[in-house]
C-alpha cells in the first residue's frame, strides 16, 4: 500500500498545485501544502513557506515532518512568470523567474531529499511547462528555468536513482489556471488553435498524471519528462 504516504506539493493554495493536492487527498495520502497566502484544499496540512528563501521551507518542512511524518513524495510546483520580449526584459525579471522557478525548486528538493535518502524512498515530481522544449517568445526567463527541470531530475536520477529515489518532470501545455487567465484573449484563441486537442487542459489533468507517477505502478520511470499539453508539444 502506497496511499499513506506523505506528500508535500509547493504552491497548493491554488492552480495546478491545489488541484494536484486534492487528488492526493483523495486518494488517501497524507498531504501538506505550501502556501504564501491563502489556504490548501481541505483534508491537506498548509504550511507557510517562500520558495526563494530556505529558512522558511526549512521550518516549513519541520512541520510536516512532526505533524505528518518524513515527505515522501515532493511535487515542486510554485511557480512565476514575468513575460517580456528579450531586448525588453531586464536582468530582475530573468533573476525573479529563474530563482522561483528552478531556484525555487533546488531549495525545496535539497531539503525534501535529508528524508528521503534516509528512507531509502523518495518520489521527486518537478512542474515544468510544455515551453521549456518548445521555446516561447516573451518567456526567454520562464522557458530558460523549466526547460533546466529537466536536466535537474536526470541529473539527480544518475544521482540517486540506486537509493529508491526517483525523478521526473510534467510538462504541462496551456492549463485554465490564473496564469493563462492573464494572457490577452487573442493570444489565447491562438494557442487553442495551435493545441491538437483543441482546448486548454483542466489543472485535474494535470494531477492525475502527478498521482500516477507518485503511485506504485510508476516505480520504474526516472528522468522522464511527461507531457500533458493535448499534444502541443509533440516531437520536441
Ligand atoms: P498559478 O499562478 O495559478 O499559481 C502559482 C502558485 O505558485 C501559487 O500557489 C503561488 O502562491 C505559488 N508561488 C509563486 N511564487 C512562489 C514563491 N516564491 N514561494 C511559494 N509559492 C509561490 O499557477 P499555475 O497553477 O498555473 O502553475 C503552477 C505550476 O505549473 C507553475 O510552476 C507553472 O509554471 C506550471 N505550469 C502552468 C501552466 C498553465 O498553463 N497554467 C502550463 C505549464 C506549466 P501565491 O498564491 O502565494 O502567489
Amino acid at each position: 500500500m502506497t496511499t499513506d504516504r506523505v506528500v508535500l506539493v509547493t504552491g497548493g493554495n491554488r492552480g495546478i498545485g491545489r488541484a494536484i493536492a486534492e487528488r492526493f487527498v483523495s486518494e488517501g495520502y497524507r498531504v501538506a501544502v505550501t502556501a504564501r497566502s491563502g489556504e490548501g484544499p481541505e483534508g491537506a496540512l498548509t504550511v507557510r513557506a517562500d520558495v526563494t528563501d530556505s529558512a522558511s521551507l526549512d521550518a516549513a518542512f519541520t512541520e510536516v515532518e512532526e505533524k505528518l511524518g518524513n515527505v515522501e513524495i515532493l511535487v515542486a510546483n510554485a511557480g512565476i512568470t514575468k513575460d517580456t520580449l528579450m531586448l525588453r526584459m531586464s536582468e530582475e525579471d530573468f533573476d525573479a523567474v529563474v530563482g522561483t522557478n528552478l531556484g525555487g525548486s533546488f531549495r525545496v528538493v535539497k531539503r525534501a531529499l535529508k528524508g528521503m535518502i534516509r528512507a531509502r524512498f523518495g518520489r521527486v515530481i518537478l512542474i515544468s511547462s510544455v515551453v521549456g522544449l518548445y521555446g516561447s517568445a516573451g518567456q526567454v526567463n520562464y522557458a530558460s528555468s523549466k526547460s533546466a527541470l529537466v536536466g535537474f531530475a536526470r541529473s539527480l536520477t544518475r544521482e540517486l536513482g540506486a537509493r529508491g529515489i526517483t525523478s521526473n518532470v510534467v510538462a504541462p501545455g496551456f492549463i485554465e489556471t490564473d496564469m493563462t487567465a492573464e494572457l490577452p484573449e487573442e493570444t489565447q484563441a491562438e494557442y487553442r488553435k495551435a493545441i491538437p486537442l483543441g482546448r486548454y487542459g483542466s489543472a485535474d489533468e494535470v494531477a492525475g498524471v502527478t498521482a500516477w507517477l507518485a503511485s506504485d505502478a510508476a516505480s520504474y520511470i526516472s528522468g522522464a519528462v511527461i507531457p500533458v499539453d493535448g499534444g502541443l508539444g509533440m516531437g520536441h
